[in-house]
């Protein structure tokens, strides 16, 4: 019997994982997959995501950004620049192994197992059968990302959103010279990414269009059209696509908590998801140890209230992606004045939350 048994190795897992860890708690971490694994992402994180880390993650850190290039159209782009870093870019696959090798550094049990068959959450812990075994614990925290399985087993119903993003490294000449970059000259509610990372770019697409699926020849048409048609297709290397959930965590098990993706804690405006499922996923961990000190309230309950500053600041995304891809030229204007530069990019830099830069 563990403490906790998390499903999920991502930044949500293994953030929780090791905070529960660190408590004394003995944790089982199960993942589908052996990593280092390829995770669907761009790999960047805000500063607000690099304060959470509990561990020093500058290996695996390929370059950090202190301007972001925005485009406003094909001719027309400004750029944000900071005297501080704004953006630090990983490989999602170099992180996520990375975190894990620190989890089961800390004591931390990690397995492999391939399904899962059932779920069955009592009023004293949680019973989890795969197809390596039958695993018990008090907690459970689902943390499988967006097409979360634990979810789909123990929530019936609905309640978040799934926005798409594509991407794919691409090997280009001299990839010191390009900038972070943001390209809203794009057709589709959603824009571009250049990611710099070191030997190679990263770029992508990200639509807020909940119910149209990105196409592989679209992210192909981008890279042609920015990097010229030689490029073709066998530069760009391992296209990866999947959704990213957005939604309001409402769920109600008291031994069955979700964190990150899995709960449709990821924003909507730009698609970041990291600094959440890391937040969760901590949040998680510290709902779980509170509650089994004080069993007055069950661990559902304090975490739902610990999530309350994170689902403000969701919300703010939310209303953001609503107004700004409605009237993205107008929103352009309003992030490329003086105003937005000292407050928002000041605000990024220094790792505060929206809620903080807009009201504090
Ligand atoms: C193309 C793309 C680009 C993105 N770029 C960025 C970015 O630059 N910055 C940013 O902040 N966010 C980005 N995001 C969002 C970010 O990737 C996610 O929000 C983040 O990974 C969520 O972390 P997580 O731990 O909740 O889930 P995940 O990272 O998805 O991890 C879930 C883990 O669960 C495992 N798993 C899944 N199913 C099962 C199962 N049945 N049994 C056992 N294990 C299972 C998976 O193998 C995986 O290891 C991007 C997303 C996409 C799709």
């Amino acid at each position: 019997m563990f403490d906790v048994a998390i499903i999920g190795a991502g930044p949500a897992g293994t953030a929780a994982a090791f905070d529960l860890l660190t408590a004394g708690a003995s944790v089982l971490i199960i993942d589908k997959v052996a990593f280092p694994r390829k995770k669907a992402c761009a790999g960047g994180i805000t500063p607000k995501g690099i304060q959470l880390f509990q561990y020093d993650i500058s290996s695996v850190i390929r370059r950090v950004c202190r301007s972001v290039k925005i485009r406003k159209t094909n001719k027309q782009s400004f750029l944000i620049q900071s005297d501080n870093i704004l953006c630090y870019m990983t490989k999602r696959e170099d992180l996520d192994a990375f975190s894990l090798n620190e989890v089961i550094k800390k004591g931390g049990q990690f397995k492999i197992a391939k399904k899962i068959h059932q779920i069955h959450e009592t009023s004293t812990g949680v019973q989890i059968v795969t197809d390596i075994g039958s695993f018990k614990a008090s907690y459970l925290i689902g943390a499988d990302g967006a097409n979360s399985r634990v979810r789909r087993m123990v929530i019936k119903k609905r309640m978040w959103q799934q926005q798409w993003a594509l991407e794919a490294d691409v090997l280009v000449d001299h990839p010191e010279q390009y900038k972070m970059e943001f390209d809203f000259s794009g057709k589709h509610k959603g824009y571009h990414w250049i990611f710099p990372k070191g030997d190679h770019v990263n770029i992508g697409i990200y639509s807020i269009e909940t119910r149209k699926k990105l196409r592989t020849q679209q992210l192909f048409e981008y890279a042609n059209h920015r990097f010229g048609t030689q490029m073709g297709t066998q530069s760009l290397r391992a296209i990866k696509g999947y959704p990213i959930c957005t939604g309001r965590y409402s769920f109600e098990n008291k031994r069955i908590l979700f964190a990150g993706d899995a709960a449709g804690l990821a924003e909507r405006l730009l698609g970041e998801g990291i600094y959440f499922a890391i937040k969760s996923g901590q949040d998680a961990a510290k709902a779980i140890l509170e509650a089994s000190k004080n069993r007055l309230e069950s661990a559902g309950i304090i975490y739902h209230r610990k999530l309350k500053t994170m689902q403000r600041d969701l919300s703010i995304y939310n209303l953001g992606a609503h107004w700004f891809y409605r009237f993205p030229n107008l929103s352009l204007k309003m992030v490329s004045s003086s105003f937005f530069h000292w407050r928002f990019a000041r605000g990024y830099a220094a790792g505060k939350t929206i809620s903080r830069i807009l009201f504090k």
